[in-house]
């Protein structure tokens, strides 16, 4: 059997990001609409910051503003909701995101909850949870949002109707709303997690295969049924010492073995991690359209 199809994320959102810069030129230029994105970090987790630095970069790259909020580490509760509040009055403002982990002295649930829903372009909001799981419009997180269109690219929108997808894993970013949205594509799903039995027999019934477990190698070469799409959603750091000298990123599937089996595959890095900004972008243009009552413009 040949080689999987290797899944190329990072030139997908290259192109998406093009479309969306194309897209926020039109909506000036019809409307006088530049979408705005609003990050809210707090404290000084470096690898928060590095995130947030790339959200702003690839914001601005789409033509939009950037607003960036840091905070002192120590900040209150009280003085971040008075903050999202401003925000989600702030008209020049159609997407917040608050940047997770919060420190300790912050509930992480109040605070998504004080986002306007309609601004929340991560999509972490209990009514945004319920618009996906019902099938209304409202904003999906970015990230199974992002392995859907890799999903659609490779097979053909449309071609996912009948087809078994297993996910591994149900939080609340990416298992749960991907299975949510793979069954709104009419696949049959099956959703596994860390007590799942027999996770491999699970596998092998497979023709869509969504990791996102956060354990490295996880699912291995035979786990995989031969021409499944496989969507590898994990990022595991192996430190440098087992790596044999530099730190290196490895996803929660074997990739070598894998990709002997599969028809489609994601690598990582290079896979699932480029399209979540992408996404992220995507929603604050869809935010901004829907709260200006304006069409997505087709570019
Ligand atoms: P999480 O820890 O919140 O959830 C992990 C889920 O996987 C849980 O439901 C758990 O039951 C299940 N699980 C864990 N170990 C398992 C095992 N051995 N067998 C079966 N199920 C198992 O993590 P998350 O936020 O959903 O993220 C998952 C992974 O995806 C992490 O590696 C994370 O870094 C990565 N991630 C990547 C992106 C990206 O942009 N590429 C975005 C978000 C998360």
């Amino acid at each position: 059997m040949s080689e999987a199809i290797r899944i190329d994320g990072k030139a997908f959102a290259d192109k998406l990001r093009a479309r969306i810069a194309a897209q926020v030129k039109e909506l000036k230029s019809l409307h006088g609409l530049t979408p705005g994105l609003a990050v809210v970090i707090v404290g000084d987790d470096p690898a928060s910051h590095v995130h947030v630095r790339s959200k702003h970069k690839s914001t601005l790259e789409a033509g939009m503003k950037s607003f960036e909020h840091q905070l002192p580490a120590e900040t209150s509760q009280k003085e971040l909701l008075t903050l999202i509040d401003g925000l989600n009055n702030d008209p020049a403002v159609h997407g917040i995101l608050v940047q997770l982990p919060l420190p300790k002295q912050i509930n992480a649930q109040a605070v998504l909850a004080k986002i306007n829903p309609d601004k929340d372009v991560d999509g972490f909001h209990v009514i945004n949870a319920g618009r996906l799981a019902t099938g209304m419009p409202g904003l999906v997180p970015c990230t199974p949002l992002g392995c859907l269109m890799l999903i659609e690219d490779v097979l053909g929108k449309g071609n996912l109707v009948g087809k078994h997808a297993v996910v591994i894993g149900r939080s609340n970013i990416v298992g749960k709303p991907m299975a949510q949205l793979l069954l709104h594509a009419d696949c049959t799903v099956t959703i596994t997690h860390l007590l799942t039995q027999h996770l491999d027999e699970e596998c092998r019934r497979a023709d869509i295969l969504v990791v996102a477990a956060g354990h490295a190698h996880l699912v291995q070469g035979d786990w995989i049924k031969p021409g499944a799409v496989v969507i590898d959603v994990g990022i595991n750091r192996i430190a440098a010492a087992e790596a044999g000298g530099k730190d290196r990123l490895v996803g929660d599937v074997d990739y070598a073995a894998a990709v002997q089996v599969a028809g489609a595959i994601t690598p990582v890095p290079g896979g699932v991690g480029p399209m979540t900004i992408a996404c992220l972008l995507a929603n604050t243009v869809t935010a901004a359209c829907a709260l200006n009552d304006v069409e997505v413009p087709n570019v």
